[in-house]
Formats: structure tokens, C-alpha cells, sequence
């Protein structure tokens, strides 16, 4: 197996770990796609490298030259099975408290998530970088 389908491999494990505590999550995601819309929604998305190495293996990476996601087709996104950890992450809360409470929890994943991605760099000397979609579809 070669270096970038290895971190390919471990990325999906950490994915696939994402989802089972997100289920976990009082997710109230309703897949309306306005967070995808980062100006518009004032959101941002970063993403590491072993997600960029395992987006690449998956899928066509394209630029991205405006403020919303190029993935997303129609309001929906285009490559939902293979979306960052952020996407999988974050949902908005249907009303301030739920919010609250939500983005603390959203936050400790993330740190987590954070933490097996780093490791990952780690094992596999690959360069550690915590960047905004943006930046990192435009490398
Ligand atoms: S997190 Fe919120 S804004 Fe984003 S798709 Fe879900 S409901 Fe829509
Ligand atoms: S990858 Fe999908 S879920 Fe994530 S920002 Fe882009 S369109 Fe939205």
C-alpha cells in the first residue's frame, strides 16, 4: 500500500469515528447548504492535510474562486461520502440554546478529530497545516 493510500485508509477510520459521535450529537442538520456559502453564512471550514491527501484520492480537487464551496450542486453537496471532517462537524442548532451547548460539544470533537489528524502527519512526515478550505483547494 502506498504512503498516500495509507493516510487514505486511517483518514476514512477517523471519518467513520466522526459520524458515530456526531450521531451522538444533538445534530439538528437539516442539509439546507447555506453554511456552505462561507461569506454568506460567516462561517469558515479548515481542513488538515491527511484530508486533503485522502480528497484528492477520492475525488476531483477544483478551485475554488468564490466564497461558497465548489462542491456544492443545487444546494446539496456533490461529494457527501467524502466531505471534510468540519462538514461532518459542525451543525448550526435550531435556537440559541441549543447552539450553545452544540458548539461546545462540536468544539471537544474537533480538538479530538484534530489530534488523530495531527498524528497522522506525525507517522507519515507529512507537513502539519490547519487551513481554510480556500487556501487549501488553491495550493
Ligand atoms: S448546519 Fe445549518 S446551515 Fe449548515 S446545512 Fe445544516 S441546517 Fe443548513
Ligand atoms: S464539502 Fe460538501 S458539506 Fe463540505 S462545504 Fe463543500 S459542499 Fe458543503
Amino acid at each position: 500500500m502506498s504512503q498516500n493510500e495509507e493516510i487514505t485508509r486511517k483518514t476514512r477510520q477517523i471519518y467513520d469515528w466522526i459520524d458515530k459521535e456526531v450521531d451522538s450529537l444533538q445534530n439538528s442538520c437539516e442539509s439546507c447548504g447555506k453554511c456552505c456559502d462561507f461569506a454568506d453564512f460567516g462561517h469558515k471550514l479548515y481542513v488538515s492535510p491527511p484530508e486533503m491527501v485522502y480528497f484528492a484520492q477520492n475525488v476531483t480537487v477544483l478551485p475554488m474562486t468564490k466564497s461558497i464551496c465548489p462542491y456544492q450542486k443545487d444546494g446539496l453537496c456533490s461529494v457527501y461520502e467524502h466531505r471534510f471532517a468540519g462538514c461532518r462537524i459542525f451543525s448550526c442548532g435550531k435556537n440559541a440554546e441549543a447552539r450553545a451547548d452544540l458548539a461546545e460539544k462540536q468544539a471537544i470533537l474537533s480538538e479530538k478529530a484534530l489530534g488523530k489528524f495531527k498524528d497522522i502527519c506525525i507517522t507519515h512526515d507529512l507537513d502539519y497545516f490547519y487551513t481554510d478550505l480556500a487556501t487549501a483547494l488553491n495550493r
